[in-house]
């Protein structure tokens, strides 16, 4: 068996199949590397679990992703919250949470689109179908970068993109926008349409 990938973060969240779980939990009795990775990942979700405020019960979706993506928007939720409340946290701690809120994004239903940019900076866009949410990640990009999103006519600016490395921003109120742009220095770096 190869090396983990981010299944080690799905892993750790308790998303991967039970089948793949197996050959996981077979995998790091034998490697260190994939051992350490997944006691990470593991650590990191033990803690954002203790954050997470409870799911409130609401009236029963019939759209059978919803509890996924109600999982990962709570998760991204108390991250983001995190990160806001707690500024004496390792940059390495942060790259943990990032990559399992990532995963967490990923194992719900989403589009991803890569972003046209300038030679040095590269964008994507991962993008929830409902239209409720997005999360940019880009490399290479000017510190400081905007999030423009448009819908329509009409354009608003959705926040600026954090410092690490690479930069993300999660836009929690996307409303179903349709259109993307990273500016930075008032010029568009990097830019994309988002499609439903
Ligand atoms: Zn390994």
């Amino acid at each position: 068996m190869n090396h983990l990938d981010d299944d080690a973060e799905l892993h750790a969240l308790g998303l991967t199949s039970p089948e793949r779980a197996a050959e996981i939990e077979a995998h790091i009795t034998e490697c260190d590397a994939c051992r350490a990775r997944v006691v990470a990942a593991e650590a990191v979700a033990a803690s954002l679990a203790a954050t997470l405020p409870p799911i409130p019960v609401a009236a029963p979706s019939r759209r059978p992703w919803w509890p996924a993506l109600a999982t990962a928007a709570a998760v991204i939720f108390a991250f983001a919250g995190v990160i806001e409340g707690n500024a004496a946290r390792t940059a390495d701690r942060e790259t943990r949470r990032t990559s399992v809120a990532l995963t967490a994004i990923a194992s719900s239903h989403f589009s991803h689109a890569t972003l046209v940019s300038e030679r040095s900076v590269v964008a994507k866009a991962l993008y929830a179908r409902n239209g409720a949410w997005c999360y940019i990640i880009a490399t290479g990009g000017p510190v400081g970068a905007h999030v423009v999103v448009h819908r329509g006519a009409a354009a608003r600016d959705a926040g600026v993109m954090g410092p690490g490395a690479p930069s993300t921003l999660f836009i929690q109120d996307l409303g179903w926008a349709d259109e993307v742009d990273v500016v930075a220095g008032g010029r568009v770096v990097a830019h994309g349409k988002l499609v439903y």
